[in-house]
């Protein structure tokens, strides 16, 4: 049996993509082969295609971070053929071949089953960067955060693909969500995802002189990082948490301790790669209970396998809008 993959392959320092036709005797070690319906594109695939941070070490590669599809044939006693399964993390797309491809084959342990509700299409529109978002807002609720208007909760990096996606969990959950973006002209469709203030990223983009500002906000989905964090922890009411997320704005992080030790401010950091499998349930099943499946699809782009590497220097210049899904089919 042969299966079409893309395939990365590196000569001296630069990383090229091609559709390629792969003999199943390629697939990598694992107890389970699936036929991938979907993949997606997220920020750290735009790096592996373009060759960044060294995340792959062995070429060639089939990258591709997260994937949705139906067990093929399984040596899991926990699997059958015809399940269906979603995989995020767990490094598969970076150490291990990913999603982009027609068939995959991973450990059992890396699968979760498709939670009920949710198609192997809007698995992956939430995909890698949804999960995490769901993460964030999870951590947050368990660090006192309530819905209501009065705690305002920040998502940064709203148009992509976390930050939309924080839309449109917290807002389904009735938090009080206001979204920071650079592209103002997006303000209509985040409202309609969920979020109920818009503001400008130039408001939180500079690393203030004081150690305090003004308190406003009582929790913050943060895909950003860098002087927006710095700025976000000078503004957290007392007692709240930042779920730090990502890094999409650099990854330093120059603050003080005064925010932590005067305002008791907690800073969490989400990792969805290796988020134990009970909590990676639990974080899939909210996700089912609260998405609307005509806000998901609103902030979803599909494409074709052929044509996700394209998309990779404009994930990385922050100009790709909410979520990509990937078709392998
Ligand atoms: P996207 O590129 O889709 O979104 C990032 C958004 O951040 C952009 O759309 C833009 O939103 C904003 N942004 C981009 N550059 C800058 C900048 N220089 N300064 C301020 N804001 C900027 O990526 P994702 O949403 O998929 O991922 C976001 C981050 O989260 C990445 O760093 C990624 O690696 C990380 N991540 C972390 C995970 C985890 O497990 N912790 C899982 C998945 C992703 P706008 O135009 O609205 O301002």
């Amino acid at each position: 049996m042969t299966f079409n993959a893309l395939l990365l392959e590196q000569t001296d320092e630069t990383v090229t993509a091609a559709m390629t036709e792969l003999g199943d005797d390629r697939l990598p070690e694992g107890d389970v082969t699936v036929a991938v319906e979907w993949s997606s594109l997220n920020y750290k695939d735009g790096m592996i295609l373009s060759g960044l941070g060294r995340l792959v070490r062995k070429y060639p590669h089939v990258p591709g971070v997260d994937l949705a599809g139906t067990v093929e044939s399984s040596d899991d006693d926990r699997y059958r053929q015809g399940d269906r399964v979603v995989l995020t993390g767990w490094r598969v797309g970076e150490t291990h071949w990913g999603g982009y491809s027609e068939r995959a084959r991973v450990k059992g342990d890396w699968l979760v089953p498709l939670p009920d509700g949710l198609t192997t299409r809007q698995a992956m529109s939430v995909g890698t960067a949804g999960f995490a978002a769901m993460q964030g807002l999870l951590a947050l609720e368990e660090h006192g955060l309530e819905p209501g208007p009065d705690q305002p909760l920040l998502v940064t990096g709203a148009s992509g693909g976390l930050g939309s996606s924080a839309v449109l969990f917290a807002g389904a959950a009735g938090h009080h969500v206001v979204a920071s973006t650079g592209r103002l002209e997006n303000a209509d469709e985040l409202t309609a995802l969920g979020a109920a203030e818009v503001i400008d990223r130039g408001e939180l983009a500079e690393n203030p002189s004081r150690p305090l500002l003004s308190e406003r906000w009582a929790g913050c989905v943060d895909a950003v990082g860098g002087d927006t964090l710095a700025h976000i922890l000078t503004e957290m009411r007392y007692g709240t948490s930042v779920a730090a997320c990502g890094l999409a704005g650099g990854n330093g992080l120059a603050t003080t301790v005064i925010p932590f030790l005067l305002r008791g401010v907690n800073l969490l950091g989400i990792d969805s790669v290796l988020c134990p499998t009970q909590r990676r349930r639990t974080v899939w099943n909210r996700i089912a209970e609260v998405v609307d499946a005509a806000k998901l699809e609103s902030l979803t782009t599909e494409v074709e396998l052929a044509d996700v590497a394209a998309l990779a220097p404009e994930i990385l210049a922050g100009k790709v809008k909410g979520r990509v899904v990937v078709s392998c089919r």
